[in-house]
């Protein structure tokens, strides 16, 4: 009777504790193409239900030893697991305070005993309608956080992520009292291979410089895109000289390298200002981010394809570091003024 193939893979959940009700329905739910799991009772059902690759869809009989169908059906509404498990309540009882009962318990559905089969198997294709269009809202607010979070180019975290994470992170070591450091990784001459090369070959840098990165950091390290060439690594519990250890092999990575485009193999190189969060320097985020960024700077003016790491090697490398305002400014925008801003 019903013949859509993807009805097969659909499972139901028969919870009945008689034993000929519950293989007479068995064979009938079988028949419909369903996959059936069978309990014997309501602690049965509950198991299954919190079990993996639940079913979606469960006729639970009212009167059961242990737990009844009502119970199960407060447990599961408490749980709130997802995806949603339609409910259908199978019993005797067909008093009107008995239906209410049953619907506030969390059902959504009823059917008095003895049932016609046409009429289960219409209400099941009800609850299967409501199972599949919650499956696609999930599916749907699951693309939409992964939108949310990330980088769709390089599939890295976004800068808002990077901001959160990092926000949390940092707040997380001043409470331990630990080191957290800050990279940037930016580029070098990237305008120069957009220029070249074209912006498709570009994409193709920024991409698999991305998964370079991500390749030799620590699985608890977030790496992200910042905005244009540029890249934020955090590195939880990590002090200066491991952040500087981090950098160098970051940098020599990506320096090692060959990225092909369109049948040209380039290289690219990239600069990188590290600043570390701790008991010295503090923990503030927009401070942190700054003095990382003004430290990448010093980098690129130092001649690129190298580390600077802030309070410690930018009396050495080329200069002062600017004072800036507080606050990271919005990418794309902020270094438009600067002089030597060829990157
Ligand atoms: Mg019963």
């Amino acid at each position: 009777m019903c013949d859509l193939p993807e009805a097969r893979r659909l499972k139901v959940l028969l919870a009945e504790d008689a034993r000929f009700a519950r293989h007479l329905l068995q064979r009938v739910l079988a028949g419909w193409g369903y996959e059936v799991v069978l309990a014997e009772d309501g602690e049965q059902a509950w198991r299954v239900l919190q079990g993996p690759d639940a079913p979606s869809i469960a006729l639970l009989d009212w009167m059961m030893p242990g737990l009844d169908g009502l119970e199960v059906c407060r447990k599961v509404r408490q749980a709130g697991r997802e995806p949603y498990t339609y409910i259908i309540l199978l019993t005797g009882r067909d008093r009107q305070q008995d239906v209410v009962e049953g619907l506030a318990a969390g059902a959504d559905d009823y059917l008095r005993k003895p049932f016609d089969n046409l009429e289960l198997e219409a209400r099941i294709r009800t609850g299967r309608r409501i199972a599949e269009l919650h499956g696609e809202l999930i599916a749907a607010r699951e693309a939409l956080r992964e939108q949310a979070t990330t980088d769709s180019l390089t599939g890295l975290a976004n800068r808002r992520t990077i901001l959160e994470t990092l926000g949390r992170e940092l707040e997380r070591c001043r409470r331990l009292a630990t080191a957290c450091a800050i990279v940037f990784v930016d580029l070098d001459h990237f305008k120069h291979v957009n220029d070249t090369h074209g912006h498709p070959a570009g994409d193709e840098v920024l991409r698999q410089a991305a998964s370079t990165m991500r390749a030799i950091l620590r699985p608890y390290d977030l790496v992200g895109r910042y905005g244009g060439e540029e890249f934020v690594v955090v590195l939880p519990d990590c002090d200066a000289a491991g952040a500087r250890a981090a950098g160098e092999r970051l940098r020599a990575s990506v320096a090692g390298t060959a990225i092909s485009v369109g049948g040209v193999s380039l290289r690219v190189t990239c600069s990188l200002g590290i600043a570390v969060g701790d008991s010295r320097n503090g923990w503030d985020r927009d401070r942190l981010l700054n003095a990382a960024d003004a430290a990448m700077y010093s980098a690129k003016r130092a001649g690129r394809d190298r580390i600077v790491v802030a309070g410690e090697d930018e009396g050495t490398a080329a200069d002062t570091v600017e004072a800036k305002p507080a606050g990271p400014a919005p990418a794309g925008r902020r270094r438009g003024s600067r002089p030597g801003s060829a990157r």
